[in-house]
């Protein structure tokens, strides 16, 4: 949270190199692989790319950085770009690093003839036992020597398909005793006779990452190319390949991956938990997906009030999910529309209650709204819905709410005193019978008496009834994919209670999906993408307060 004031470090750079005149406009890019959905660390990436351009002018692109084609499927593509479009960022153009595989055909038959290519017919195996160590130089490979002719004429054969996979590579001729082993002749294309989700079965040879990444930066005039930390290794390949085919000198700038207690930050991972049905799917309301987060009723704010606070850092850390969940009860408080919903009922009764009766009384739908949300009428009757919780027979220190003798608001109605409680024979309450202060209506209470606590209720007549979902972290641990052995036999067992059976006012019977709520007391609500009239499911999207802080504590 240091690096929340003042400028980052990528933003000194890009004021540095347009007071230079380096460039007149800024363009970035976000690049992601089509291979999963888009989780919380990319919306940090996200936040990063499209925020530079919004802040400096210029614009971003949405790159696929779809070469390698096995992984890669349409569902993930129009995944991606809804949760960009979600978060609140417009790209200029939509772009597949495929559309550019003439292209970049082009750049290696450049490089070949400058020399700076060879078509290598050594194994995987073979290239990997002369590459040499960090500590020791590599060897080079016999196929190295080849003339440009020759080389010419393989490569083409290999665009033709006249090779099997794996039988040949194009590989940069930079130098075997580089002491960056990136720098020893790395392979440029190998073979792959394999279906792409975009051109078909056109190619038979694929670029690697490092012939694909920077020059598609390139063809689109991207200025910064900001990655993670890992690809730091790989900047001196990007700038040597500019510099060689002497095309638009992109820039790679590296930052810190986002990573997040109590959760995965990895598409591989997170596609492990939804095959192994650990979720349910890529959207499940615990996933740190983008699209999960949204099922669960986070908001695109403080999603992006959560990444500009974390900013973007050099050296790697873990971030709090607790932060995270601060800024969407921040977000939730300002939005929500307050509601009524009992999730452990047990029945109230008024015993001077004239029986039948029932009356409108007026609760606030946000208090914390910026231009009041106004009242909405509630149906107040004799037979009330209250929180089991809220009733305690023998009660503690400092209890303030239900308890025999005792006296309790009930939200924007009366006073009640609680005067007996029925018990099954097992036990348990089944009923708690109070008298109502006739003289102490909210808002026009002439009662002169005062109750300390104040708890939520609903009509036993008028209540609606849904499903809802609590959910919680989906791991015990902070760091699961640091701890010993598979991430996934740190599942938190209890991550999602279903209360098959919650009523709630009757205003929350239209409730659709997109619609954030504030159950009074219980925390903040979302109606779930499966809930319908009539068949309705919330899912909490956090409590009201940090729950996780308390645990620690004790
Ligand atoms: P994963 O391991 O989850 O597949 P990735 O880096 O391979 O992540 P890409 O689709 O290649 O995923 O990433 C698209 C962009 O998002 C890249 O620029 C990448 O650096 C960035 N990115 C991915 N994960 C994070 C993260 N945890 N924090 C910050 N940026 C990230
Ligand atoms: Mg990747």
């Amino acid at each position: 949270m240091t690096e929340e004031k003042g400028l980052n470090f990528i933003e000194d750079i890009v004021e540095e190199d347009l007071r230079n005149g380096k460039y007149t406009q800024i363009v970035t890019r976000f690049p992601p692989e089509p291979n999963g959905y888009l989780h919380i660390g990319h919306a940090s990436s996200i936040c990063l790319n499209f925020g530079l351009t919004e802040k400096y002018g210029g614009y971003t692109n949405l790159r696929f950085d779809d070469t390698n084609p096995v992984t890669e499927e349409t569902e993930y593509v129009d995944s991606i770009k809804e949760d960009v479009k979600w978060l609140g960022f417009q790209w200029k153009h939509e772009l597949y690093a495929s559309d550019y595989f003439e292209a970049l055909y082009q750049f290696a038959i450049d490089l070949i003839k400058k020399g700076l290519a060879y078509v290598d017919d050594s194994s995987s195996e073979e290239i990997a036992a002369l590459k040499g160590t960090p500590t020791e130089p590599g060897r080079n490979s016999p196929y190295r020597d080849r003339t440009v002719q020759e080389n010419l004429d393989l490569f083409e054969s290999m665009k033709k398909g006249a090779f099997k996979d794996g039988s040949k590579t194009l590989r940069a001729k930079i130098d075997m005793a580089h002491i960056n082993m990136l720098m020893r002749d790395p392979v440029l294309y190998r073979i792959k006779h394999a279906h792409h989700h975009r051109t078909g079965n056109e190619w038979c040879i694929y670029p690697m990452y490092d012939f694909a990444h920077g020059q598609s930066d390139s063809i689109e005039n991207v200025t910064h190319s900001l990655c993670t930390l890992e690809f730091v290794p790989h900047r001196e390949l990007y700038d040597w390949l500019i510099e060689k085919l002497e095309i638009f000198p992109s820039k790679q700038y590296e930052f810190a991956r986002r990573n997040l207690t109590y959760t995965i930050t990895s598409k591989r991972k997170l596609l492990q938990l939804v095959n192994e049905n650990h979720v349910d799917g890529w959207d499940d309301p615990r996933m740190t997906t983008i699209s999960g987060m949204r099922r669960r009723g986070f908001t695109p704010e403080s999603i992006r009030d959560f990444c500009t606070r974390i900013g973007i850092a050099k050296r790697e850390n873990l971030v709090d999910m607790s932060l995270l969940e601060y800024c969407v009860r921040e977000h939730l408080n300002k939005i929500a529309i307050r509601r009524m919903a009992v999730l452990d009922p047990v029945k109230l009764i008024i015993t001077n209650y004239p029986a039948g009766q029932t009356e409108e009384v007026f609760s606030e739908n946000n208090p914390e709204a910026e231009n009041n949300g106004g009242t909405r009428p509630v149906v107040f009757s004799g037979e009330l819905w209250i929180e089991r919780e809220d009733f305690m027979e023998t009660p503690a220190k400092k209890w303030f709410r239900l308890a025999p003798g005792a006296l309790v608001r009930l939200k924007s109605a009366y006073i009640v005193k609680c005067d007996d409680f029925i018990k099954d024979d097992e036990g348990n309450i089944t009923a708690i019978q109070c008298s109502y202060i006739p003289e102490s209506k909210s808002g026009n209470d002439v009662s002169g008496i005062r109750a300390k606590g104040t708890i939520h209720w609903v009509s036993v007549a008028h209540a609606a009834e849904a499903e809802v979902r609590l959910y919680d972290r989906l791991f015990t641990v902070e760091n699961p994919a640091a701890e010993e052995g598979d991430f996934t036999s740190y599942i938190n067992p209890n991550s999602l209670q279903i209360v098959k059976k919650a009523y709630i006012e009757t205003a929350l019977k239209d409730a659709v999906e997109g619609e954030k709520f504030q159950f009074i007391r219980k925390g903040y609500f979302t109606p779930d993408t499966h809930s319908a009239p009539g068949k309705l499911v919330f899912n909490r999207t956090v409590t009201l307060k940090d729950t996780w802080a308390k645990e620690s504590k004790k």
